[in-house]
Parts: C-alpha cells; sequence; structure tokens
C-alpha cells in the first residue's frame, strides 16, 4: 500500500465505499464525478503509479482487468450497446489518480 493513495485507501476498506465487484486482485467502483451514464473504474489491489510501471510480471494482472471490464460491462447492460475503456497516462494523458485504474464508460442513449 503506498503511502497517501486514496484507491489504496478505497481497497483497504479505510475510505468506505461501494464495491460493484471485488476478488483477490481487483476491485470495481463507480466513479465519483461519471463522465457518461455508466462510469466505473476497475482497480487492481496493489499499487502501481501508471502504464508506464507495468512489468513484464504484469501481463496477467492487465490482461484480467479486461476480462473484469467485460463482466462489469455485460452485467451493466451496456456490452451489446456499447462501451468505452481505457487508461489516462501520467499528468499529460489526464490521469489524476496515480494508481493504475481502467475507466469503462457506457450508457449513453441511442
Ligand atoms: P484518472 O483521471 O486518474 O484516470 O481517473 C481518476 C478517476 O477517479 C476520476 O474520474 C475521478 O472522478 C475518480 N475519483 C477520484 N477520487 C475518487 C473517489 O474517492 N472515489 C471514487 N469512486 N472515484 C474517485
Ligand atoms: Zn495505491
Amino acid at each position: 500500500m503506498a503511502n497517501d493513495c486514496i484507491f489504496c485507501k478505497i481497497v483497504a476498506r479505510e475510505i468506505p465505499s461501494n464495491f460493484l465487484y471485488e476478488d483477490d486482485y481487483f476491485i470495481v467502483i463507480k466513479d465519483i464525478n461519471p463522465h457518461a451514464p455508466i462510469h466505473l473504474l476497475i482497480i487492481p489491489k496493489i499499487h502501481i503509479r501508471s502504464i508506464n510501471d507495468l512489468k513484464e510480471q504484469d501481463k496477467e494482472l492487465v490482461g484480467n482487468m479486461f476480462l473484469v471490464a467485460k463482466k462489469m460491462a455485460k452485467e451493466q447492460g451496456v456490452n451489446e450497446s456499447g462501451y468505452k475503456v481505457g487508461f489516462n497516462v501520467e499528468k499529460g494523458g489526464g490521469q489524476e489518480i496515480f494508481h493504475l485504474h481502467l475507466h469503462l464508460l457506457g450508457g449513453w442513449k441511442k
């Protein structure tokens, strides 16, 4: 756990938050400031700063993040209507929380 990392604190339940999904490696929460009708964050439990810090050993974790996204999209009923997934990387890429997370956005009106 990294000091003063809000997502580490959410993972550790030091900050109360509703987990839409949890397994040994990830949690999923709703974004506090949604940019779409459905805006979820898939967050690994381990602290990795950003895509830039990924190591060879993280390959499986990152692959599994997308499988969690796929599962959540189905659960939220946007798998067929469509959705976006993406990472913001470092300040210039719009990253504000420096603990890796995958955005899932969807639910726009057709
Ligand atoms: P980033 O810009 O780092 O890719 O995305 C961080 C996201 O986390 C933002 O969309 C922001 O709204 C969300 N966020 C920041 N603090 C909190 C929080 O305490 N709880 C939740 N659920 N989302 C947060
Ligand atoms: Zn963290």
